[in-house]
């Protein structure tokens, strides 16, 4: 039973009322494009539940952080990326740049990346 969300624009991106470039779906993820890409990959893979942000679906121990994990790995290398390699990205909090309350981690690749991060 997926925990949906009425004001939640991901939620409505994993039921398909507002439509999104899908790039893989899996039984508990759906990974798709970013609005507005800040790489030439960027792609962004969510759980169809409901969960604010990384800590609450980790605290509820239900192993969805490991799939996110294995599906950036599968879309990676659908990419062509997973050789040159890649960064994850889970913005939390609106200090650190979060701007949709639903879980949802950046796949971001296919271009060099700098370290810091802004
Ligand atoms: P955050 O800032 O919360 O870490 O990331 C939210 C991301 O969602 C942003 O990169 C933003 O471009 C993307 N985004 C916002 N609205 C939409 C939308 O309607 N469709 C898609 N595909 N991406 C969106």
């Amino acid at each position: 039973m997926t925990d949906s969300r009425s004001d939640c624009l991901f939620c409505k991106i994993v039921t398909g009322e507002v439509p999104a470039e899908i790039v893989r779906e899996g039984e508990r993820t759906v990974a798709f494009r970013d609005i507005n890409p800040q790489a030439p990959t960027h792609v962004l893979i969510i759980p169809r539940e409901h969960y604010p942000d990384m800590v609450s679906a980790g605290a509820a121990g239900v192993g969805l952080l490991d799939e996110i994990a294995r599906e950036a790995g599968e879309i990676a290398r659908a990419e062509g990326i997973a050789e040159s390699g890649y960064r994850m990205v889970f913005n939390t909090g609106p200090a650190a740049g979060q701007t949709v309350f639903h879980l949802h981690g950046h796949l971001l690749g296919g271009r060099g990346m700098e370290w810091p991060p802004g």
